[in-house]
């Protein structure tokens, strides 16, 4: 089954999501917890979502993956940047739970100067302290190009993080592959999607992979920049999205476009890879 989707707006509610993914052609999604442009999140009605419970279970979708907003950094030079973002995460992770199941997506931050295994540390102990082993919820740190201080440019980064956890939560948390970012950090996922996924595997493990996020690159290999294209448009070119789509260790895992599309566009772009798949 071939597990597709796009960024939805969040701007319209809960089953307005539903509703729009249904309609680019999707059986899941991906959006923002909080709408970006709305400065206070007011919160989201309880029958909203029961009504999106509901699309969704009667249309077969996947679970949703929810995608915390960018001005969250857990390893923040500011200790309140980073009690903020750790407060603001775990009530995501309490809201989240109206929607059993669902992916939670992060960028681990940046170090800001502080050092990469600083930050590893910090981004490490805020999971351990707001998550709980009863959550339903999978968190997923992003793999990142590595542009700045970023952490999580490469895969040893996220291993490292992995491997801080306690015990209890571990099993919670999992990674989401941005195709964009790894081929701006310098991995040939496109050309060389064998080598990369083997790598991706020796480092972190296929297991702990829960989430594409399905994107071509305006730069070349190994630019550090994050500037996305639509598909088939970019340095992936469309035979290396249609090598990634296809590929026997990714097949069964859920695709998220988030490239500069409007819904139509994705529409379009979802209605291209589904004639790219094998098996769709
Ligand atoms: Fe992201
Ligand atoms: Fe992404
Ligand atoms: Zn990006």
């Amino acid at each position: 089954m071939f597990k597709v989707g796009c960024h939805i707006s969040i701007a319209g509610g809960y089953e307005a999501m539903g509703r729009d993914a249904l309609y680019a052609g999707a059986n899941t999604f991906q959006y923002f917890t909080r709408n970006p442009r709305g400065s206070k999140s007011k919160t989201p009605s309880p029958d909203d979502i029961e009504a999106l419970r509901r699309l969704m279970d009667e249309n077969g979708f996947f679970p949703a993956l929810a995608h915390a907003p960018y001005t969250y950094n857990p390893c923040a030079k500011d200790p309140h940047i980073r009690q903020y973002t750790a407060e603001a995460m775990a009530d995501e992770l309490r809201l989240l739970e109206y929607l059993p199941g669902s992916l939670y997506n992060f960028h681990p931050g940046c170090h800001v100067g502080q050092g990469v295994e600083a930050g590893i540390v910090m981004i490490a102990d805020m999971l351990n302290a707001i998550m709980t082993p009863a959550q339903s919820t999978t968190v997923l740190l992003e793999t990142m190009a590595g542009k700045g201080t970023e952490i999580g440019g490469r895969f040893e980064e996220l291993r490292a993080i992995l491997d801080l956890l306690t015990p209890e939560i571990a099993p919670k948390v999992g990674v989401c592959l941005d195709t964009c970012h790894i081929h701006d950090g310098g991995y040939d996922i496109a050309g060389d999607t064998d080598a990369v996924l083997a790598e991706f595997d020796r480092v972190v493990g296929l297991d702990r992979l829960y989430a594409i996020h399905l994107n071509d690159s305006k730069n070349p290999l190994g630019a550090h920049k994050d500037r996305h294209e639509k598909i088939g448009e970019g340095s992936l070119t469309l035979d290396g999205i249609r090598r990634i789509i296809n590929h026997p260790a990714l097949r069964d895992k859920p695709f998220y476009l988030e490239t500069p599309c409007n819904l139509d566009g994705y529409k379009k772009e979802i209605a291209l890879l589904k004639s790219e798949r094998e098996d769709a």
